[in-house]
């Protein structure tokens, strides 16, 4: 990475490509989450963060505030109903709307072979990573066509392509998504809305501290990646904002691979 490069990544990324632009980002007080909505602030939007745990809400909104950005945020459990209906009328009540939807929030509550993964493992995967992705575009559908169109992002997975195991049940989550992302697409395409997905490779954060924190754990991963390295949130987040923004207008329904260049084929 070139020294330019790794300044534009550090720097507190400043364009006006998404002014007067509203973003929903769920899971957002930590890791690709918070890096999404960083950046979509950064760059002239004003941002919904959320998760499940208040501090954790209320000590990201701060760091977003200092950075000068235009944020409020909430406690949202993307499976929650409720909370969910409470994360929309945030974004009317502080900000009259919005335009963007980035469905980042995922589990993987517990890692075995895929045959002898346990129902309610499974259950709790789809529910969380598929269910709350397309419920979370169902609803912000309607206020979509109100604003005259939009964009909705999925967060995907590397996994998505090629399963990891024992990641089974996840990485056939996160394959579910890149169909929804189609599905979506072509039926809202004449409503000036675009659906995409990003498909990061393995990020150091803390979801996936199981498989960065271990030489063996790093070495297995890495060996798939030609860079050689994990991949950083604000990697991630580029590439987010560069699908929201007018200079994808032409793209929808694909998912974009943030992979180091690894390859993804289904
Ligand atoms: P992370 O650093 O562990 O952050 C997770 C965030 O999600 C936190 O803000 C957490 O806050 C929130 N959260 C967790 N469960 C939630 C739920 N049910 N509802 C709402 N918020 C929730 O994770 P990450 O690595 O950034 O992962 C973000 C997305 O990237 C996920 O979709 C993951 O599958 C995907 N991804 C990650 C990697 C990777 O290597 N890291 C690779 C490919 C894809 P609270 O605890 O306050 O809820």
């Amino acid at each position: 990475m070139t020294s330019v490069h790794q300044h534009l990544l550090n720097a507190n990324f400043h364009s006006t490509r998404l002014k007067g632009k509203v973003a929903i980002v769920t899971a957002s007080s930590e890791g690709i989450g918070f890096s999404i909505a960083k950046r979509l602030g950064n760059e002239g939007a004003s941002v919904i963060i959320s998760s499940r745990k208040e501090e954790n809400v209320k000590k990201a909104m701060e760091s977003l505030r200092n950075e000068g950005i235009n944020v409020e945020g909430i406690v949202c459990h993307v499976s929650n109903a409720d909370h969910r209906k409470l994360l929309f009328e945030t974004a009317k009540s502080k900000f009259g709307g919005f335009d963007i939807i980035v469905s980042n929030a995922a589990v993987n509550p517990s890692v075995s072979p895929i045959l002898e993964t346990e129902e309610k493992v499974w259950d709790k995967i789809f529910d969380v990573n598929v269910k709350s992705a397309w419920l979370l575009a169902k609803e912000a559908y309607p206020e979509l066509i109100k604003r005259g169109g939009g964009n909705i992002v999925f967060v995907a997975s590397i996994a998505a392509y090629q399963p990891m195991n024992p990641l089974g049940a996840y990485s056939v989550s996160k394959t579910t998504l890149l169909g929804l992302t189609k599905a979506i697409a072509s039926e809202i395409v004449h409503d000036n809305i675009r659906v995409n997905c990003v498909a990061p490779g393995v990020v150091a954060t803390k979801f996936a501290s199981a498989i960065t924190s271990s030489e063996a754990g790093k070495e297995k991963s890495l060996s798939i990646v030609p860079m050689k390295r994990f991949g950083k949130p604000d990697e991630i987040a580029s590439a987010v904002a560069f699908l929201v923004s007018d200079d994808a207008s032409y793209i929808t329904g694909e998912t974009l691979v943030v992979a180091g260049g690894t390859y993804a084929h289904l």
